[in-house]
């Protein structure tokens, strides 16, 4: 990649199914390892790149809740899962040389640093790669939620929604409905209106307040967080 990132500084949002690779939970080493490389690539062109992880691979507050635990005790058993995660995610970065800092949302200080907003967009400046854990620190919430919230913290440029085998926004879910078409450019407001899956409600609605735009597109493909860095269209914009 010769051209010059159109991003100075992204927050990439990965889902806990991200780390999951071939399995049916848990995480794949050899998937983490892939992923941890797309981020050095992208890195080593000077992007400042910030990480939310979700849990999916892991544990589901609500889907906990709905077996009937209480639903913000699920959901903070969900937010120490996404701590796992983002050690996992460490240490496949470090390996490969990255200097990371993990900050979490829940006070956990003998594996991570609590999260403190200035000392990340310092890490950030530095050319630490800086992964959020623990979502939000509060339940009812999900970890897309604190993607949105945290780019908007860090002044992330751009929020880049990473999903697991789809090429990004479609009219129904591709996997089940074979007459489902791909979008490859919405507005938030309609994307909500319209109730597609681009990521919850809540975060939606944060993005498109604040004026974040959204570029969904699928992790599978492992050149494509350079490429949408590199300015070309990959997947689907949601602009705000
Ligand atoms: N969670 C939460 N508050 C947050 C972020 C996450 O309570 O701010 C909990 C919630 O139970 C959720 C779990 O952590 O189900 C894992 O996150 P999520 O389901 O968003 O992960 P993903 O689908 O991205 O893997």
């Amino acid at each position: 990649m010769s051209e010059d990132p159109v991003f100075k500084r992204v927050l990439i949002k990965l889902s806990g199914e991200a780390l999951m690779g071939p399995l049916d939970y848990g995480t794949d080493p050899e998937t983490v390892s892939a992923i941890a490389k797309q981020l050095k690539d992208v890195h080593d062109r000077g992007v400042e790149i910030a990480v939310v992880l979700g849990a999916g691979n892991i544990y589901r507050g609500l889907s906990e809740a709905a077996e009937g635990m209480d639903r913000a005790t699920a959901d903070y058993m969900g937010m120490l899962a996404i701590v796992l995660n983002a050690l996992t995610l460490q240490d496949a970065l470090e390996k490969l040389g990255v200097h990371t800092r993990v900050q979490s949302a829940i006070t956990v200080s003998e594996v991570a640093e609590p999260y403190i907003r200035r000392r990340a967009m310092r890490h950030l400046e530095k050319g630490r790669i800086v992964i959020f854990a623990a979502g939000t620190g509060n339940p009812f919430f999900t970890s897309d939620t604190a993607a949105a919230l945290r780019a908007l913290e860090m002044h992330a440029e751009v929020l880049l929604m990473a999903k697991n085998g789809v090429e990004g926004i479609y009219t129904a879910d591709p996997r089940t409905d074979p007459d489902a078409e791909f979008i490859s450019e919405i507005t938030a407001r309609d994307a909500l209106q319209r109730g597609l899956k681009v990521m919850d409600s809540t975060a939606l609605s944060l993005c498109m307040d604040n004026h974040l735009n959204i570029h969904v597109f699928n992790m599978a493909d492992d050149g494509n967080i350079n490429r949408i860095v590199s300015g070309d269209r990959v997947g689907t914009l949601v602009t705000t």
